[in-house]
């Protein structure tokens, strides 16, 4: 008989392997530290793209042999986002505290699903502090997720099991959902949409509310909306407000919004993905007067406040009835009085999600390395770097401003003069910023406003200074030469 022999996946040596580790942890700060002389993105080359078409490996490899892999082919073709000259979509950078969070996270390997364990209580920290910052009430209830997109879903759940009872949970939207409308502005992230698509109630429920000149919710048409929807029969039930859309960063008119939804007895939910994090910012805080009224908001830390992917967030106002939107008791999950199954309720009473990972020590970590003031003068510094952006535009005849700068989004374009045509000038921004993509020099993205193709930058990196600005405006000027004289 074969004497049993160890199978642990552990090194047998593991002073080689802790120096590996701290070979690895150097690269990371190296890259850190270095960031701004690398180019913001590179498109990664047919050789290295083929590399990952290899079958799964049936024998184990050197670790150093896949850290050297990961730096010559994997780190130098991410898409960038820690980089200061990134100004695409809204990403985070990430900080080198929230990296090292992130291993030790790793290390523990918490599964934060439930349990009487000291990581929950973490995430219940990050929670109450939400909930100070936002300014609701001690019942009020909050859970990491994957990102803003899950907590808005969850939002509406939330808000369906509040309009249809507890019953719904059995009795499903076929029998008990008819007629359930909702509202959000047409500048929302389409993740709204989605929500109401993934939880049944159907996207054609979800009423587009115009815009104001400012690109923001026209509150007179959401009365009017629900006004409308009464009068035929429906039941309205929910208003995502934005703070923050995702085009020009433009904030809902939060208390207005508030007065509608409350008034007709709507739930009033606020997708916050990155500009609810200017509440840190008590220069910027009072633009989003209002926010404290809501009853749920949904937001990343991912985003504006710099914590490592993935960190999104909800709070609900009334913690109650969040946990009884989610709350299950399957045997094999009993709660006890004592040993590790107490501790009740647990996060997966609050959200779909059992097993979880500890999003919210990098998270913690990251809120008290920094403090709550330095993160609020780096968000506020994005804002002014936005408004000197926009300024310099303003002083280019070349250029000119498409949108209202609310926050740290600033929406412009190459007037290209000489084009006559609209889908001529559209093309030329749109080829422009994919020049300027492929030159590594900054990484700006697109959108449309009103119809016209804008070169959107989304200032949201804590890194990003004047010059980084600088860069991307002489990246521009420049392919644009390059472009006209073609
Ligand atoms: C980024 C964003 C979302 C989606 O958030 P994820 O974390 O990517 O799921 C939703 N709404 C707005 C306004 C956003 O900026």
């Amino acid at each position: 008989m074969a004497e049993p022999t160890s199978t642990t996946l552990d090194p047998a040596d593991w002073s080689a392997l802790r120096e590996q580790g701290h070979r690895m942890l150097d690269d990371m700060f190296d890259y850190l530290e270095q960031l701004r002389e690398r180019p913001v993105w590179q498109q990664a080359p047919a050789d290295v793209r083929a590399k990952f078409q290899a079958p799964l490996p049936r024998e184990g490899s050197d670790i150093a042999d896949l850290h050297r892999a990961f730096m010559n082919d994997v780190l130098p073709y991410a898409v960038g986002n820690a980089h200061p000259a990134f100004f695409g979509w809204v990403h985070g950078a990430g900080t080198p505290v929230g990296m090292l969070a992130e291993m030790l996270a790793a290390g523990l390997n918490a599964n934060v699903g439930g349990r009487d364990q000291i990581p929950v209580e973490v995430e219940r920290q990050v929670a109450r502090w939400m909930a100070e910052l936002f300014r609701f009430p001690a019942g009020a209830s909050g859970l990491f997720v994957t990102g803003t997109s899950m907590a808005n879903m969850i939002a509406v759940l939330v808000a369906r099991r509040r309009t249809l009872g507890l019953e719904v949970r059995d009795a499903g939207l076929a029998r008990m959902g008819a007629g359930l409308v909702a509202y959000t502005s047409a500048a929302a992230h389409d993740c709204i949409a989605q929500a109401l698509d993934l939880t049944g109630i159907g996207r054609s429920a979800l009423r587009l509310i115009p815009l104001d000149d400012q690109y923001r919710m026209d509150t007179t048409a959401l009365e009017q909306a629900i006004a409308a929807d009464l009068q035929a029969g429906l039941r309205p039930f929910f208003v995502a407000a934005t703070a923050g859309t995702v085009d020009t960063a433009a904030i809902d008119p939060l208390r207005r919004v508030a007065d509608v939804a409350h008034a007709n007895g709507l739930w009033f939910h606020v997708d916050g993905a990155f500009g609810a994090m200017a509440m840190l910012s008590p220069d910027l805080a009072p633009l989003l007067d209002g926010i404290d009224r809501a009853d749920s908001i949904a937001f990343d830390f991912h985003k504006w406040a710099q914590v490592p992917y993935d960190a999104g967030f909800v709070l609900v106002r009334d913690g109650e009835l969040h946990r009884q939107t989610f709350a299950a008791a399957p045997r094999y999950l009993k709660r006890e009085p004592r040993g590790m199954a107490g501790g009740s309720p647990w996060p997966c009473d609050f959200g779909p999600d059992l097993s979880r990972s500890f999003r919210a020590l990098k998270t913690w970590f990251t809120l008290q390395a920094y403090g709550a003031d330095r993160m609020g003068e780096a968000i506020a510094g994005t804002c002014a770097l936005a408004r000197y952006l926009a300024g310099e535009v303003g002083r280019r005849p070349a250029f000119e401003l498409l949108a209202p700068v609310a926050l740290n989004i600033v929406c412009f374009r190459h007037k290209v003069a000489g084009r006559v045509s609209d889908q001529d000038v559209d093309d030329f921004n749109a080829a422009l910023v994919a020049d300027l993509q492929e030159a590594g020099i900054a990484a700006p993205s697109l959108t449309t406003l009103k119809g016209k193709v804008a070169i959107r930058v989304a200032i949201v990196n804590h890194r990003s200074e004047r010059r980084d600005i600088d860069a991307l405006l002489a990246g521009l000027e420049m392919l644009a030469a390059r472009r006209l004289a073609i």
